[in-house]
């Protein structure tokens, strides 16, 4: 029988984490695998790690607790990292991602011969008009800027073959931003659609800050078109001086200077300061490729879990 190893990353889901443990151990039952329930808990300062512990009676239940909070990308890599199962998957605590989805997931792997099947939600439901919004935005931008392809609309929740697992957690940049992972490493994806529900319990765990600089993350982790930008703009605003340096001299020459000094100190300006964007730009290009390489911190750090490998 196959192994499938359910990861759940957790940040203060005390009030979830039961509805979710009944709902996940109701289909998975239905399904001919083994399980492996992986509850990361990310730093979480509410009683998330002692619900998770009592769990821990049925012994499919596994947990990894960080010292801190390190986000959930870190909980993802180290769930990742830490499962066995043949199959892996990856859900959020408050019950977003409908587990009833799974048996079909699972179908789609083992008779249609793919490597993942990934979800896309139709609707935003639960979700502020305002991070909608900003959400739409984003995957116009990036569109533009990363050769990496990102679905809008696209969810961490996926089926995954071990081997695909592998590879994602062979990608081990500090950075990281899971979404771009998925497309950089490949494989032969299915997409599926689904209805997102209201939250089961508790409150989201993103605000605006924390979205924006995830956001942030997907644009500077996967494209190097900011500093190209910056480059382009120096080099502007350089012809744009050059230009005005010679209509002004022309003025100067046939009208006189009436206020003396002006002239030469706007040409000053505005070449230098294009001069300084254009170089910035170009140390910015050799600081993204060193910035892409430096990466060694550890990603998450431990500070107790049951589970023995790795
Ligand atoms: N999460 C996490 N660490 C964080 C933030 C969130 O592990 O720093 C988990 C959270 O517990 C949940 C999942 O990531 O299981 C998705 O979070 P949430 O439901 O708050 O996000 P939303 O649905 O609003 O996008
Ligand atoms: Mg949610």
């Amino acid at each position: 029988m196959k192994k499938l190893s359910v990861i759940v990353p957790c940040f203060n889901e005390e009030e979830s984490i039961p509805y979710f443990y009944e709902e996940i151990k109701k289909v998975t039952n239905s399904m001919n695998v083994k399980l492996e329930l992986i509850f990361v808990d990310d730093g979480s300062r509410d009683k998330t790690l002692e619900v998770v512990k009592k769990l821990t009676e049925d012994k499919v239940v596994k947990y990894i607790s960080f010292s801190r909070n390190f986000g959930k990308e870190a909980a993802m890599y180290a769930g990742l990292n830490m499962c066995t199962g043949d199959y892996v998957t990856i859900m959020d605590a408050d019950l977003q991602h409908p587990p009833e989805l799974l048996p079909e997931m699972l179908r789609i792997i083992e008779e249609e011969n793919y490597d993942c099947v990934a979800t896309k939600s139709i609707n935003k439901k639960g979700y502020s008009f305002f991070r909608k919004i900003f959400t739409r935005c984003f995957y116009k931008i990036i569109e533009k800027m990363s050769n990496t392809k990102m679905v809008p609309g696209a969810n961490d929740y996926r089926l995954m073959t071990r081997q695909m697992v592998n590879s994602i957690i062979s990608v081990k940049e500090y950075n990281r931003y899971s979404k771009g992972i998925f497309s950089f490493v490949g494989y032969k994806t299915k997409w599926i659609e689904f209805e997102v529900q209201e939250r089961k319990a508790g409150t989201t765990k993103w605000n605006f800050w924390k979205l924006f600089s995830y956001a942030l993350d997907g644009i500077v982790g996967f494209s190097t078109a900011p500093l190209t930008l910056s480059a382009i703009i120096g080099l502007f605003f350089c012809i744009v001086s050059f230009i005005m340096i010679i209509v002004i001299i022309i003025k100067t020459l046939i009208f006189g200077d009436p206020t003396s000094g002006w002239p030469s100190l706007v040409c000053i300006i505005f070449f230098v300061s294009g001069v300084q964007l254009f170089c910035i730009g170009v140390i910015g290009e050799y600081l993204a490729k060193i910035y892409l390489e430096v990466k060694g911190r550890p990603i998450y750090i431990v500070k107790e879990s049951n589970v023995d490998k790795k």
